[in-house]
């Protein structure tokens, strides 16, 4: 038997509503529901890997193209002052969907080092 689809896979099959701004045979991007910059988008695997600890070198194109698509999206979005990419894994790092996703946070100056 399957595993339950997580919330990201039903986002990415269009089962749960979302703001999608972008899609691939790869990935899926969308408005993050509870934005934390005036800018917030996540950018998921359709793959349901669960966290960076968890990928392994046969996600590598997987990965490197989270990242091109954060690049474009922030090229489209006119992030030409800067963007953050982060990616939580665990929970002290504060994941809580627990399938691997990229934020791509802009829209305002972000303060460093994040809390
Ligand atoms: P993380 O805490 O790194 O696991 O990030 C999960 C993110 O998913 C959080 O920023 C949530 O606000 C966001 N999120 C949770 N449910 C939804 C949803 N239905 N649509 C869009 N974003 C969501």
């Amino acid at each position: 038997m399957s595993a339950p689809k997580t919330l990201f896979q039903k986002i990415a099959d269009k089962e749960i509503p979302a703001k999608l701004i972008h899609e691939d045979a790869v990935c899926v991007a969308f408005h993050d529901i509870s934005p934390q910059a005036p800018l917030h988008v996540l950018i998921v695997p359709r793959k349901p890997i669960p966290r960076l600890a968890e990928a392994t070198v046969e996600n590598q194109e997987i990965l490197g193209h989270l990242l091109l698509v954060a690049g474009q999206l922030s090229r489209e979005l006119c992030l030409a002052k800067g963007f953050r990419i982060v990616i939580n894994n665990g929970p002290d790092g504060g994941e809580t969907v627990p399938h691997l996703h990229v934020h791509l946070l802009g829209g305002r100056a972000l303060g460093w080092p994040p809390g």
